[in-house]
């Protein structure tokens, strides 16, 4: 059995607070795969101290020589990726399958962001006086904070870690406590990849007490964090009366619209893959289906087909399409939302259970779940649920689905199914979401491209593509006078 410590000065740290945690297989919970030990305060302090102490020779290596390390790290990564897809899957319990290409997209990202290392550029301005001109540098803050969740261990911590490094941050990386094994191993990667001492720090341990020290900590001049809205917007009003820069991604509660001229078969696949792809667990996941009534009896037939054919299991298991919820606590709240529903009054047509047979007895398998003649008051329609779960709602026509895809507090990324190129671009101008999609699924994003959302969904810049040293870089804005003399007329 493994034992999962923090990673501190370059150092894996015994903790001396004697408090560990299991690390347990969700699709058997048999399968103890290790132990973490949850770091102190005192620990999580120390491991800003060191990044705070890394910070002054790191921000001072030149950007191209900080990001060779890291493209050694997605090199490092792309030659472990197949022990890192099989950990991945043991301990969140995604399919390999999904495994796989979570690593392909942050090795991707990781990339990506070794590139941007020699494009920290900044503008020239000529000025308004003779012999004078303007220029901007980019900088990093010092010491970020990236806080992250469980459901895309890999892929979520680099996303940030990259860019956080690249600009010549040093970070306190404090990962989920359910996903220890994937965080050590990536941090073994970025260290084995040339990190300097201090300069990428891991500590293990819960939000409320290490993540909350780490937060508290004056040297911490940013945090990049994903999770949910609740711990999203505690943190930003924790750190806001120091300043500290905030970029949060949080909920979602994606729309898809189904409209009457679509392709039908391609709209209830994308919908199955959005929502139980991942088992539901991805912030992008579908969990709104808005349907035209008078096409709405032929989507709800097949979508319940589509969402009894898939197997159910272990996710190393190749056969299997759907694996467990992360854990028992998120087991019991898809469980809670399902009851929660009925209650409601919305109809369930497929699912609505704890999955047993063979091989399931032993995890925290969800039926997919569909209900359908969900309305927007219900609570299933407006609360994250973060499992395998549909809500399909029937309206009469386009601004009536506009409606109900828009009144949501958040707004990640949604989808549109029609042929229609004047109904494409009208919901495209309407729908009040970060990310959206043209007849394919809810979910997905590349290395180089922006992501993230409004509302309640997102805060600060996006990360990754373009924008993803954004958040990471304050703007210096240099003025170079070269006449060698005292300025004339009046100064403004
Ligand atoms: P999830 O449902 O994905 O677990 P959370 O928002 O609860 O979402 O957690 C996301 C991350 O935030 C995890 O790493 C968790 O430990 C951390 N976290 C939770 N509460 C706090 C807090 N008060 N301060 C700092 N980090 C926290």
């Amino acid at each position: 059995m493994a034992t999962f410590r923090s990673f501190i000065g370059g150092q894996w740290l015994d903790s001396v607070s004697g408090r560990t945690a299991p690390n347990i297989n969700p699709a058997n919970i048999d399968d103890i795969i290790g132990e973490t030990q949850l770091a102190t305060r005192e620990e999580a302090r120390r491991a800003v101290e060191v990044a705070y102490e890394a910070f002054h020779s790191w921000k001072r290596t030149p950007p191209p020589a900080r990001g060779r390390i890291i493209a050694k790290a997605a090199r490092l990564m792309e030659d472990n990726k197949e022990e890192l897809a099989k950990i991945l899957t043991r301990e969140e319990g995604k399919t390999i399958g999904e495994a796989r290409g979570e690593l392909t997209r942050a090795i991707n990202v990781v990339e990506f962001c070794a590139g941007e290392s020699r494009r920290m550029t900044g503008e020239t301005i000529p000025s308004e006086l003779p012999a004078n001109f303007a220029y901007t540098v980019k900088e990093p803050h010092g010491v970020v904070a990236c806080i992250t969740p469980w459901n895309f261990p890999v892929a979520i911590p680099v996303w940030k870690i990259a860019p956080a490094l690249v600009a010549g941050n040093t970070v306190v990386f404090k990962p989920a406590t359910n996903t220890p094994a994937t965080a050590v191993r990536l941090t073994e990667i970025f260290n084995e990849a040339g990190l300097p001492p201090g300069v990428l720090n891991l500590v293990l341990g819960s939000g409320s007490e290490a993540g909350d020290e780490i937060l508290n900590h004056p040297a911490v001049k940013a945090v990049s964090f994903t999770g949910s809205t609740e711990t999203g917007l505690k943190i930003y009003a924790q750190v806001a009366p120091r300043g500290v820069k905030v970029q949060a991604e949080m909920g979602g509660k994606n729309p898809v619209v189904v409209l009457e001229d679509c392709d039908m078969d391609l709209a209830v696949e994308s919908t199955a893959q959005g929502a139980f792809g991942s088992t539901g667990q991805r912030c992008t996941a579908t969990s709104r289906a808005i349907v035209i009534d008078r096409v709405a009896d032929e989507f709800v037939e097949k979508i319940v087909a589509r969402a009894k054919s898939f197997n159910l299991g272990d996710g190393s298991d190749t056969n299997t399409h759907i694996g467990p919820s992360v854990d028992e606590g998120q087991f019991d709240t898809v469980l809670k939302y399902i009851d929660i529903g009925r209650e409601d009054g919305a109809v369930l047509l497929c699912g609505g259970k704890r999955a047993s047979g063979e091989g399931l007895d032993n995890g925290y398998f969800v039926e997919p779940t569909v209900f359908d003649k969900v309305t927007p008051d219900m609570r299933i329609a407006r609360e994250e649920i973060f499992g395998p779960v549909l809500s399909v709602f029937r309206v009469k026509d386009f601004d009536e689905a506009m409606a109900v895809a828009n009144d949501s507090e958040f707004g990640l990324s949604s989808s549109v199914f029609t042929n229609d190129a004047n109904n494409i671009y009208r919901f495209v101008d309407e729908i009040e979401t970060g990310m959206t999609h043209i007849n394919s699924p809810t979910t997905g994003g590349e290395a180089h491209i922006p992501f993230g959302g409004i509302k309640n969904t997102g805060l600060g810049a996006r990360e990754q593509g373009s924008t993803s040293l954004d958040f990471y870089t304050e703007l210096k804005v240099v003025y170079v006078d070269y006449t060698g003399r005292k300025r004339e007329g009046n100064l403004y």
